[in-house]
């Protein structure tokens, strides 16, 4: 592992931080209470900025913003072509800004630029363009009923709808979230992640470039008990959609049904199985599986945090997941040719390497890595267990760091029931040249997403969501459309 680039200095973003105060109303403001908190550069530490703190009384204002925005303004009734164009818009100014969002993106969470630029920009851009199209497809049904009647249904939009995000894909999930409510022609109260606040405000600059009405999308930086709880407990809010852990997503379905009943879509943790069979290519089943563990630095929710690996092939595929490891380039993530950057905080660095001790503990074996990287900053060494057993805490919890747990396992009934046997359900990886072992696996595996011989395979259209408490709801695809629309019956007597 290169400990090079992090001795040095870490390199200087080619951009000023010039948005950090509340987007409310189509405005920059400050927050009511005056108060600032400091976003932190994952790399070293260090302040970036001081972010404008939103708290009950800007979560109120904003409410009050798209609450106008959605009774008042044109929002809701402008045709839909004319709500699409402008959804059209929002995406080709964050593809011709992509340097600035990316750049502010990496130095916000120490993910790799180079990935944020080429893969999650794109697929941002993707993401809004694909629900601008669908913003004049959305229509209602006629349906056959008995007797002299007729009957049709409206889809109308929800109202006011709030939204909260983490810090591991910001602005992904800005899009992911505002895509759909956007087409649907709700309003948007988004809170951002405390940790993230940058990327988001910097968009919200070109909301306004785009032709957004004012109070559309409101955009909040603030904490989740504070800004993040009164969105979620406010009596005006239609209907509440977020990502984060399943401890959140448990407070805050209670929050919205002590307040007002309102829907709520939840996208939460998970510790994905990625099983690879006894048939598979070796050395094609290290890297996947290295992938879809330690893409981002771990700090995926549908991470293949339990690598099942067949008992005919384990002491290889474990001798080669250790090399490959060993080898993984972790550093500056404005480096190109980095693999692996900076954990986003000290909060989560700290997680991370408790979870470590607890597998060395456990009796799990070491196999490369264990503790941190440099001396500064949130590094984490890449690193590999074997010898996991099911009920260590590494192999129950959701990590969120670059940490493998390999396991072994002799039959596919077994492995199943092991892989089933978790309160999670988000997604799982199998690995294998049958089809009968892949249908087999895709039939009996508890899941949201099952992907067979490929992983982290996204795109616009295919629908995201947990079974079990990995959450509720989908994202993506046609599917979100439903969460952000009405459905109102209308019998006609003929
Ligand atoms: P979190 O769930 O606490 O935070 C996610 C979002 O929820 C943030 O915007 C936060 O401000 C908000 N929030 C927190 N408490 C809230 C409350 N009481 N009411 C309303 N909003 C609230 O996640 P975290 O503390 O940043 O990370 C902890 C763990 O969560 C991670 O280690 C990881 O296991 C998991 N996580 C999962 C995802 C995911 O994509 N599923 C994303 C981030 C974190």
């Amino acid at each position: 592992t290169t400990a090079a680039p992090i001795a040095q200095d870490p390199i200087k973003p080619s951009v000023n931080v010039e948005y950090t105060k509340l987007f409310i109303n189509g405005q920059f403001v400050d927050s009511t209470s005056g108060k600032t908190f400091p976003t932190l550069d994952p790399r070293t530490g260090e302040v970036i900025a001081h972010v404008a703190e939103g708290d009950v009384e800007d979560i109120n204002r904003a409410v009050v913003a798209a609450r106008n925005a959605f009774d008042e303004g044109p929002w809701p009734k402008m045709s839909a072509y004319e709500r699409s164009k402008v959804l059209f818009r929002i995406a080709d100014l964050i593809e011709k800004h992509n340097d600035e969002v990316a750049t502010l993106e990496t130095w916000d969470s120490g993910k790799l630029y180079q990935q944020v630029a080429t893969i999650e920009i794109p697929m941002i851009v993707r993401i809004l363009r694909y629900y601008a199209g669908w913003a004049d497809k959305i229509h209602g049904l006629t349906v056959p009923a008995d007797g002299p009647y007729h009957v049709q249904t409206l889809h109308e939009p929800i109202g006011v709808v709030g939204q909260i995000i983490p810090w591991n894909f910001p602005l992904l999930m800005f899009a992911w979230k505002i895509g759909p409510a956007l087409a649907c022609g709700n309003t948007v109260v988004l809170k951002t992640a405390e940790q993230t606040p940058l990327s988001a405000l910097y968009v919200s600059k070109l909301l306004q470039e785009a032709g957004l009405p004012e109070g559309v999308l409101n955009v909040i930086s603030g904490f989740g008990p504070t800004a993040g709880a009164a969105l979620c407990s406010h009596m005006d809010v239609d209907k509440l959609a977020f990502t984060g852990s399943t401890d959140t997503g448990k407070t805050i379905m209670s929050l919205a049904s002590n307040s007002n009943l309102k829907p709520v879509t939840l996208e939460l943790g998970g510790k994905s199985p990625f099983i690879v069979c006894e048939d598979a290519d070796v050395d094609q089943a290290v890297e996947l599986a290295h992938f879809a563990l330690f893409f981002n630095q771990g700090q995926c929710c549908c991470a293949g945090s339990r690598t099942y690996v067949h008992e005919s092939i384990y002491d290889e595929f474990v001798e080669k997941a250790k090399a490959r490891a060993l080898k993984r380039t972790v550093g500056d993530p404005f480096e190109s040719g980095n693999e692996q950057g900076p954990q986003i905080s000290s909060e989560q660095f700290e997680k991370v390497l408790k979870y470590i001790r607890s597998g060395i503990e456990s009796g799990a074996t070491l196999e490369t890595g264990g503790n941190r990287l440099g001396t500064r900053g949130y590094y984490i060494k890449p690193t590999v267990f074997s010898n996991v057993e099911d009920d260590m805490l590494i192999a129950t919890d959701e990590i969120f760091g670059p940490v493998q747990s390999i396991l072994k396992f002799k039959d596919l009934d077994e492995v199943i029931r092991r892989a089933n046997a978790t309160k999670y359900g988000l997604a799982a990886g199998v690995f294998t040249k049958n089809i009968d072992t892949a249908n087999t696996f895709m039939r009996a595996l508890r899941v949201g997403t099952i992907w067979i011989n490929c992983f982290d395979t996204f795109d616009a259209a295919i629908p995201f969501g947990g079974y079990k408490m990995s959450g509720q709801g989908r994202e993506k695809g046609e599917y979100s459309l439903k969460q952000y629309l009405q459905v109102k019956a209308v019998v006609t007597s003929l």
